[in-house]
């Protein structure tokens, strides 16, 4: 299986190579070249396996030679041990034909865990082939981070260095980031805010000298690795809805596109999903970009499901590229205009590809915050504020053809927002009962690329 970059100008890579860089050298994210299509007969087969034999027949096409199968399914099994429930990716019912996925059962308790609990073990294992050694380094407005270090803390070969912005996150995920006691565990506060953070990470994706001096890797929400590894949780839970035999649905809480991306990916490997729903907070670029055909940023809002505050969503690139039908040099003058006046317009043509696979709506803070309260009331069940943007979103699509409601966070790690909504404050598992014990390490730095850089050689170094 080989990798090509959205922009068509990168060199075509294989799954491991694709994975270790994360961003293409032309600016754009690597996409496989074909889809590989599963028949009925394989969706059905599915039935009844459990996650990790489901995770292992729905990735195996795509990671070609760099895994032998019996290796890359005891790295799926490790991957997923450390899971606080045994269906890993369990199924809800909230109404006659509305279901939500709990997607925070992993040890950071968002869905981020999935990805990236997978590719932690992928690149120890293709690091320790290789002997070679890399310097992870991320960007996050909470839950990336707390996911990256989780998923690298104390492995061989890697340094991992997440930036956050300083006082901007809330306290159980800096907790995440700055308790692990590891040596590669490098937390990193910011002075600026989550945009900050990323333009530093991109400046040093784009120093090529520091990017091969360090041996530079992303893991954020681009990285190929991780969206494939998020397609499982689409089968896994139409086929425990009657797929192949009756089509679903799902609503995506999303910021960065990727979660939905992989949702796009089942759906072209043969997975009869009806349609993919793209739910916003009040940072609507992708809702007003699908109803009116204009991707214009417009500045970030804060609100309380943070996760979502994202002005550009990275991985739209990765739709666009086949909407435009897989042409690189029209999807890098999109992106040129983006960059140059801060927006651009879809085409008639994509437009209209796009709308076959998505739907969108957005919701505003009051009504993320009656949702909460609602459903709770209503079913018992508690939902992050993330989660509630989805359902709010979801509710306004039902249809005869079951929903499937991605709940992209365990409701402990936003108490503030939950404990307003419903009155009771949620508990963390007892796994992690005493991160507010733990001593942290941090280091402040101020927004400058020269001083992050030399950090990190630093670090690395000693
Ligand atoms: C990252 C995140 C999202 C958004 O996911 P994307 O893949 O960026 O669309 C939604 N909810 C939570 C809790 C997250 O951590």
């Amino acid at each position: 299986m080989q990798y090509i970059s959205t922009r068509g100008a990168a060199p075509v890579l294989d799954f491991e190579a694709t994975m270790l860089t994360g961003l293409a050298r032309d600016g754009g994210l690597y996409l496989p070249e074909h889809v590989p299509p599963m028949t009925t007969g394989e969706i059905a087969g599915l039935a009844g396996l459990s996650y990790e034999d489901q995770a292992f027949a729905v990735m195996r096409p795509f990671i070609g030679a760099a895994f032998g199968d019996e290796e890359f399914h005891d790295l799926i099994t490790r991957a997923y041990a450390g899971f606080g429930h045994p269906a890993r990716a369990p199924l809800k019912q909230l109404a006659q034909d509305h279901f939500l996925l709990e997607l925070f059962h992993g040890p950071t308790l968002a869905f981020k865990d999935f990805a990236m609990q997978l590719i932690g073990q992928l690149f120890q294992a293709a690091l320790g082939r290789s002997g070679e050694r890399v310097t992870i380094v991320g960007a996050t407005s909470g839950d990336t981070g707390s996911a990256a270090i989780e998923a690298f803390r104390g492995l061989a070969n890697v340094d991992v260095f997440i930036l956050y912005p300083h006082g901007r996150v809330s306290e159980v995920q800096r907790r995440q980031m700055t308790t692990p006691a590891e040596a590669n565990v490098h937390a990193l506060a910011i002075d600026g805010d989550f945009d900050t953070c990323q333009a530093l990470v991109k400046d040093m994706f784009n120093d090529f000298d520091f990017r091969d001096e360090v041996k530079l890797a992303g893991v954020n929400s681009i990285n190929w690795a991780r969206v494939l590894a998020q397609v499982v949780y689409y089968f896994s839970a139409g086929v425990a809805l009657g797929a192949p035999h009756r089509p679903v649905s799902f609503t995506v809480p999303t910021g960065n596109f990727g979660d939905i991306f992989a949702g796009y990916i089942a759906r072209a490997m043969g997975l009869p999903i009806e349609k993919l729903v793209v739910a916003t907070n009040q940072n609507d670029i992708l809702h007003r970009a699908l109803s009116s055909g204009g991707y214009v940023t417009d500045g970030v809002k804060p609100s309380i499901s943070p996760s979502m505050d994202i002005q550009v969503s990275s991985n739209f690139e990765r739709a666009l590229f086949d909407a435009y039908g897989r042409d690189g040099e029209a999807v890098a003058r999109v992106m040129a205009e983006l960059k140059e006046s801060g927006g651009f317009r879809i085409s008639q043509g994509a437009l209209e590809f796009l709308r076959e696979a998505f739907a969108s709506g957005c919701t505003s803070e009051e009504d993320t915050r009656a949702t909460i309260t609602r459903i709770a009331r209503e079913t018992g069940e508690t939902l992050c504020p993330h989660s509630a943007v989805g359902v709010h979103v979801a509710e306004a699509h039902l249809s005869a053809t079951p929903m499937i409601t991605l709940a992209t966070a365990h409701p402990a790690k936003f108490p503030d927002a939950v404990e307003a909504s419903t009155g009771l404050r949620p508990t963390l598992p007892p796994r992690m009962a005493d991160l507010f014990e733990r001593p942290e390490r941090v280091t402040r730095l101020p927004d400058e690329l020269a001083a992050v850089q030399a950090l990190i050689r630093d670090r690395i170094d000693g």
